[in-house]
């Protein structure tokens, strides 16, 4: 692996950043931070907006929602920063090898 290439985890083979698929197996590149992650960052958020918004007085618990704003764009992106260079390989056959 190096700057310009992925190493493909099931067959080897070196893959383009900017490519969609191996070209040796097929198998699918997710680039990014799992889902999963992004919906915790949200949810995480709404959390922090609810408790910033119910520890601030009534006129300004627009300002708690605002943090939990916030909380989401900055958690979205420190998410995007740390999986920069993250890739995973995914074969959407059912003949998976390591299965
Ligand atoms: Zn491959």
């Amino acid at each position: 692996m190096n700057r310009t290439h992925y190493k493909c985890s099931y067959c080897d083979t070196g893959v383009l950043r900017a490519a969609r698929f191996c070209p040796g197996c097929q198998a699918e590149l997710h680039c990014g931070a799992p889902v999963g992650l992004y919906l915790f960052a949200l949810v995480a958020a709404i959390a922090i907006g609810a408790a910033c918004s119910s520890a601030l007085p009534e006129a300004e618990s627009w300002a708690g929602w605002l943090i939990g704003l916030a909380a989401w764009v900055a958690g979205w992106g420190l998410l995007d920063w740390l999986y920069a260079n993250h890739v995973t390989f995914r074969r959407n056959r059912t003949d998976r090898p390591d299965a």
